[in-house]
């Protein structure tokens, strides 16, 4: 190799130098509640899997009867010969489920909001983004060259702020929120967000990447929580997470869904999901309508686990879902716990910026409907040594 690519080692020794570099961990068993990483045996408090369905029978079963039928592979992009009679269904199934016209699923959450961001708008609109959006919404909506313009985290007053300043100047105007923030665990304002873009002509876009699963009956998400059915234009979300799979979907009308099989990028130039993915996302949405008991549950741990943590006088942030950060503040403090909880027994992510501001680094913790009271109390002893041994909390 040349010394084309040297300038890298000084920015990788930057990260380490801020105590932020993170090797890879390896999970050497299933994604279970509790799982072997890197040789230890853990209680896992990172994973996504809301609800276990990652290792549930019958989407496991689902995966391995469509593979053996259908194959490994869809063999193409869906506008050529890559739709399969397994993507119509799952599609028409989360149409049904989501109470929408039509539904299109993309490879992921991340090229859902990707390819469809820039189909909504282009040059001569403006995006009204909530400052904490995930990541993919931030790369969706500068693809699309509309101006981008960002409110205060949640604040009503400055979105309404924002809206009078842009309205009139652009020829449309897109409003988007995550449904659940990744990293906060909080729920956005939907009832005050479709208030205000019905007041000032914008369209509404919710990323429920964390709220499908965990939010609204059996799951539909946080519109459905709401009682907003029918009301926000655009909803995204994932099967990644509490589903359990793989991709990402959007649930909006039959016009959108058909303008996106010709225009969304990711779709047309990107090889379908194969399968296997269909068949297992169609068996958690079944899942999802017959064990309700699962939301219930995960519910249970989640505040148990939430409840736990504030005793021991950790600051949990504005959390009001599953998601429950313990924000310490350094990048590295967060990196320390992280390493040490997981000499204790426990897995959960430390986090520091950029994904988050500098001085709200944090482990995250994520419950999951198939914790065990024992994996909670066990965790939250751990939690509790290691922060009285940091200094975190009050010994
Ligand atoms: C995780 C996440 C995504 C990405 O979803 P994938 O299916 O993992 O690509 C998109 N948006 C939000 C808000 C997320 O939290």
């Amino acid at each position: 190799m040349g010394k084309a690519l040297d300038f890298l080692e000084a920015e990788l020794q930057s990260i380490k130098d801020q105590g932020v570099y993170r090797p890879l961990r390896e999970v050497q068993s299933a994604q279970g509640p509790r799982a072997v990483i890197d040789g230890h045996d853990v209680i896992n408090l990172s994973s996504n899997n809301y609800l276990g369905l990652a290792t549930h029978p019958r989407l496991k079963r689902a995966a391995i009867e469509a593979t053996e039928k259908y194959g490994a592979g869809s063999g193409a992009v869906r506008t050529i010969v890559g739709t399969m009679s397994l993507h119509n269904e799952l599609e028409k199934r989360l149409a049904e489920f989501k109470h929408v016209e039509a539904s299109v699923v993309f490879q992921s959450g991340f090229t859902c909001n990707s390819g469809v961001i820039p189909v909504l708008v282009g040059e001569g609109d403006v995006i009204v983004s909530d400052e904490l959006n995930h990541a993919s919404i931030i790369d969706g909506a500068r693809l699309s060259r509309a101006k981008v313009t960002r409110f205060a985290h949640s604040n009503m007053d400055d979105l309404k702020r924002v809206l009078t300043e842009v309205k009139g100047q652009f020829r449309r105007i897109l409003i988007i929120t995550d449904g659940v923030f990744s990293m906060d665990g909080d729920i956005a304002r939907l009832p005050d967000i479709v208030t205000l873009a019905r007041q000032y002509g914008a369209m509404t876009y919710v990323d429920d990447a964390h709220s499908s699963g965990v939010l609204g009956k059996n799951g539909r998400g946080s519109v459905n929580h709401f009682g907003l059915d029918g009301q926000v234009d655009v909803q995204v979300g994932t099967l990644s997470k509490a589903m359990g799979v793989l991709g990402g979907y959007v649930a909006s009308t039959r016009t959108l869904i058909e303008m996106l099989w010709h225009r969304g990028r990711p779709f047309l130039f990107s090889t379908s999901h194969p399968p296997g993915v269909a068949a297992a996302c169609i068996a958690a949405i079944d899942v999802m309508l017959d064990e309700p008991e699962l939301i219930d549950r995960l519910w249970d741990n989640a505040r148990y686990f939430k409840a736990g943590l504030t005793e021991l006088g950790f600051n949990t942030g504005r959390s009001e879902t599953p998601i429950t950060p313990v924000i310490v503040g350094e990048g590295s403090l967060a990196m320390t716990l992280s390493d040490r909880l997981f000499q204790a027994g426990v897995f959960a992510q430390g986090i520091a910026f950029p994904t988050v501001a500098r001085d709200k680094a944090r482990v995250r913790t994520i419950v999951s409907a198939t914790h065990t009271r024992q994996d909670l109390d066990e965790a939250l002893a751990a939690f509790g040594q290691v922060g009285r041994e940091l200094g975190i909390i009050p010994s």
